[in-house]
């Protein structure tokens, strides 16, 4: 796995910095115009690479994602975005600080039209720096936001490498107009993939909802069956999650992710468990049976699978939380997995806790210790109540707690919280695993 992440990692910056070398090295050089203008130039080169790149971290190539899991390249994808942001700024400052001739008006109607395109991309790549790390603070729909990310992202590229060739500077010779060729192809390409290939897929793979039924806690058990192919087969693992799309075309953009509450072993049927909260999972909530529905999955890493050394588990769970928790309960339970699991399973109220009686009748199958933490618990309870803390983890939690292996899923506060304690109880920081529900 280390050895995987090494590669793609070393994969990602030689492509960043090979444009630059290419620059640089191959062929005759443009007579220089002193440091600061070449480092301006270098700062745009590396700027674009890494802009480029941007779209290669959410194509969701499977290979790709699977050595870090895809929130931790969500993230990388965020943390570059500003870098790149950055660094164009800093290729913009020093022209117009110490190069102002180059920068010319700001009128489109009289400045150079390479100029313009110039403006125009790093305006494009600053609204979507912007709208993805205000989004919440900006009231903008998540809907919406993508539609703005995903166009303004592609405006922004394109402009960009109209800018670089409309300048001219240093894409003179035939290599580097190759290099820049090669880039510009590679990242329609992406697009392709992205926004035509993958859909395709998912519509030569229907699924088919067979069943929608309520949980507790208003949560619904919504089954899916592949329609005339095999489902997920082999790539599936317990905890993984797929984004669904329904009632319209995978090419719409309007799909979400969901982990699956079933373990393969179950397959190829599957069901995810799904909680209200806005439009998209509120129509969820109506999917009828028989209507059709696309997948793009699984994903993540999330998984028991991942830890075969590991002597037992620890799962946190919050609310809707238990949907991939479950998953990976089922799988220890469907292959006789004698292995110790303690649940802590924090909900508001008794009624709410989703997959109450399933969790039960799994700690019959298994050794399955279930601790519920109840914030506002019944008269008579005689469980944990508040919140999770330091107390009822060391309470519940095996002496030896040496290499057991924790999976924590729920609001951010219950898994920060959880992880900070599980440290101070002796468990090892890479043996904690966190799924969050949100990827921006
Ligand atoms: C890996 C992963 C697994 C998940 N598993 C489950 C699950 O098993 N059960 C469950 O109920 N929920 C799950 N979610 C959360 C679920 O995806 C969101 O609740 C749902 O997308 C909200 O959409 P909405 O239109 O109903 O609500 P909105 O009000 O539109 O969204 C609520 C919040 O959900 C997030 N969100 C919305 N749309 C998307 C999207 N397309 N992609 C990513 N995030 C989005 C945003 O942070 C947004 O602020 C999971 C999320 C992730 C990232």
């Amino acid at each position: 796995m280390t050895a995987r992440a090494a590669f793609w990692a070393i994969l990602y910056f030689g492509l960043i910095l090979l444009p630059m070398l290419v620059l640089l090295f191959a062929g005759e050089r443009a007579p220089g115009r002193g440091f600061w203008f070449e480092l301006s130039m270098g700062l745009g080169f590396a700027a674009m690479a890494m802009f480029a790149a941007q779209f290669a971290l959410t194509a969701r190539f499977r290979r790709a994602t699977h050595p870090f899991g895809i929130d931790v390249l969500y993230d990388f994808h965020r943390i570059l975005a500003i870098a790149a942001l950055a660094i164009v700024l800093g290729h913009w400052v020093i022209l117009f600080v110490g190069f102002r001739e180059t920068v010319g008006p700001i009128d489109p109607r009289v400045a150079p039209w390479e100029i313009t395109l110039g403006r125009v991309a790093l305006g494009c790549f600053a609204i979507v720096v912007v709208t993805s790390e205000f989004r919440k603070r900006l009231r903008l729909e998540y809907g919406l936001w993508r539609y703005i990310h995903a166009g303004l992202a592609v405006i922004g590229f394109i402009a960009a490498v109209g800018h670089i060739g409309g300048v001219g500077y240093y894409t003179d010779t035939a290599l580097k107009q190759t290099l820049w060729l090669a880039i510009t192809l590679s990242f329609l390409g992406l697009i392709a993939w992205t926004r035509i290939g993958k859909p395709v897929q998912q519509l030569r793979q229907p699924w088919r909802i067979v069943e929608n039924r309520p949980e507790r806690g208003g949560a619904y058990s919504l089954v899916l069956e592949p329609e005339g192919h095999d489902g997920f087969g082999h790539l599936w693992r317990p905890g993984q999650f797929a984004w669904l799309t329904l009632r319209a075309s995978p090419f719409a953009l309007r799909e979400h992710p969901f982990s699956m509450a079933t373990p393969p072993e179950e397959g190829p049927r599957l069901a995810f468990g799904i909680k209200p909260q806005g439009d998209f999972t509120a129509m969820a909530r109506d999917a009828r049976p028989g209507e059709i529905a696309y997948l793009d999955g699984p994903y993540g890493v999330f998984t028991i699978d991942r830890f075969p050394d590991a002597p037992g588990f620890v799962f946190v769970a919050g609310g809707i939380g238990i949907t991939p928790i479950v998953a990976n309960l089922r799988a220890m339970a469907a292959r006789g997995d004698r292995r110790r699991a303690t649940l802590f399973y924090c909900n508001p109220t008794w009624d709410a806790v989703a997959y109450r009686e399933d969790l039960e009748a799994l700690s019959q199958r298994m050794d399955l210790h279930i601790v519920h933490v109840l914030e506002e618990p019944p008269e008579d309870w005689t469980g944990e109540a508040g919140l999770l803390d330091g107390e009822i983890l060391e309470r519940h939690l095996p002496e030896d707690r040496r290499g057991l292996v924790a999976f924590l899923c729920g609001p951010p506060p219950l898994t920060a919280a959880a992880q900070g304690v599980l440290v101070e109880l002796g468990l090892a920081p890479s043996r904690i695993e966190s799924e969050l529900f949100e990827l921006v």
